[in-house]
């Protein structure tokens, strides 16, 4: 368990409240958000509960590319070409087309922090009542706020709670050990619709179980997989994870990452794309504070920019609904017959064009809802 570095007693003050960005939630969604304002002379503040990278929530391991373009290389632990797929019939390996990184989150997170110039507070965010936010060190206003909140979606009205959301949840630990495969394993001896992984990062394994259906726990599960590996179960961590998109602007709040859904069915990667979804929301933003776009252009092509991948996120949620129901003799056979390397070249190089790295160097201009619709 991580040391609390949080503020604490008398050093929780209330917050100064004159910004012209508020936004809620310093992850990886947050974060991307800060960095796209940087150097626009907007006042930005960023709150979160924990310090900055204190708290990680996830195995951190996204495509190598998506690091390198936002300048995260110092991050990463380790790269891998290769994804061994274990069912109980057969054993898969993936020749990927282009690689994953595993990463480390607080050196992720300081490097992002590090390309914005935005202020920090640690907060805690209690909900909101029309434009006013409400916090543990008092109530917030700004004429543009983002929930980059997570799963919960605190600013909206509409919040869902799980075992009946459609959330998956994940949990996993984190032994030290090494390893040179990422690895995954489709078998409902583990879990009856979900994977478990074993993602290495130097000097640690991420070892965790992930459902589909929220009402399967996944302790037991990870405990065992991590026995089977000769792995211990320390270090803990979970979370709820989304699996379908929720509208990514409503009532003049802009939501992104898994705050709007943003994370992928099937695989569960909501990395990349709350980092993707953070700068498309950065920019939109930044359009306002420069005054380009009024506010509310800025949300409705953000919000469109966003339903316009949704074809994509269903067919993902098509496909976590599916592979559970395949008979697992066939899904061996079926997957034996992905090792091709045209088949991987096209399933991946698809997949990663859900959310592509080149989205992350375009200039920092603000893109206008077609051209946004086009990168999509
Ligand atoms: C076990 C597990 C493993 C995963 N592994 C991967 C992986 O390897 N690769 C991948 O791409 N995805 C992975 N995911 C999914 C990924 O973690 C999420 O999709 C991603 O973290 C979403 O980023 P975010 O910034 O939207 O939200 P989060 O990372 O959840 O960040 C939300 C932020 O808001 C803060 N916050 C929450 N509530 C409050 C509050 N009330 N007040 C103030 N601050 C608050 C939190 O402290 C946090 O900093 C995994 C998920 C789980 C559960």
């Amino acid at each position: 368990m991580p040391r609390r570095r949080t503020k604490r007693g008398n050093e929780r003050t209330p917050l100064d409240c004159s910004r012209d960005v508020l936004i809620c939630g310093a992850s990886f969604a947050g974060l991307a958000v800060a960095r796209e304002l940087a150097s626009t002379g907007a006042n930005v503040l960023v709150v979160d509960r924990y310090e900055i990278g204190e708290r990680q929530t996830s195995a951190c391991a996204a495509p190598t590319e998506w690091l390198r373009k936002l300048g995260l290389e110092d991050s990463m632990r380790q790269t891998f070409d290769t994804l061994v797929v274990h069912t109980p019939h057969t054993e898969v390996r993936m020749r990927l087309p282009w690689t994953f990184s595993t990463f480390d989150y607080p050196e992720l997170c300081a490097l992002l922090w590090e390309q914005c110039d935005a202020s920090f507070e640690t907060a805690k965010v209690n909900g909101r009542t029309g434009g006013v936010i409400h916090t543990d060190r008092g109530d917030l206003e700004a004429p543009l706020v983002v929930d980059a909140l997570g799963w919960r979606r605190l600013l909206d009205g509409d919040g869902y709670q799980p075992p009946d959301a459609p959330l998956s949840r994940g949990l996993e630990v984190h032994p030290w050990g090494a390893s040179d495969e990422l690895e995954i394993w489709i078998d409902r001896g583990y879990v009856p619709a979900g994977y478990g992984w074993s993602f290495p990062a130097s000097d640690e394994i991420r070892v965790g179980v992930g459902s589909f259906d929220p009402r399967h726990h996944v302790k037991e599960p990870t405990v065992r997989l991590a026995s089977d590996l000769d792995r211990d179960a320390v270090r803990y961590q979970g979370n709820w994870i989304p699996h379908q998109l929720r509208p990514a602007a409503a009532d003049g709040i802009f939501f992104c990452g898994d705050s709007a859904g943003h994370c992928l069915p099937l695989t569960a990667e909501g990395i990349r794309t709350a980092l993707y979804f953070g700068i498309a929301c950065g920019r939109e933003l930044r359009a306002v504070v420069q005054e380009e776009k009024p506010l509310e252009a800025a949300l409705r092509d953000y919000a469109a920019f966003s339903a316009s991948h949704r074809w994509k996120f269903e067919a993902m949620l098509r496909a976590q609904r599916l592979v559970p129901r395949v008979p697992p003799r066939l899904l061996a056979y079926m997957l034996r017959g992905m090792e091709t390397r045209s088949f991987l070249d096209w399933s991946f190089g698809h997949y990663l064009a859900i959310a592509p790295p080149g989205f992350a160097s375009e200039p920092r201009t603000t893109p206008t809802a077609p051209a946004l619709a086009r990168a999509a």
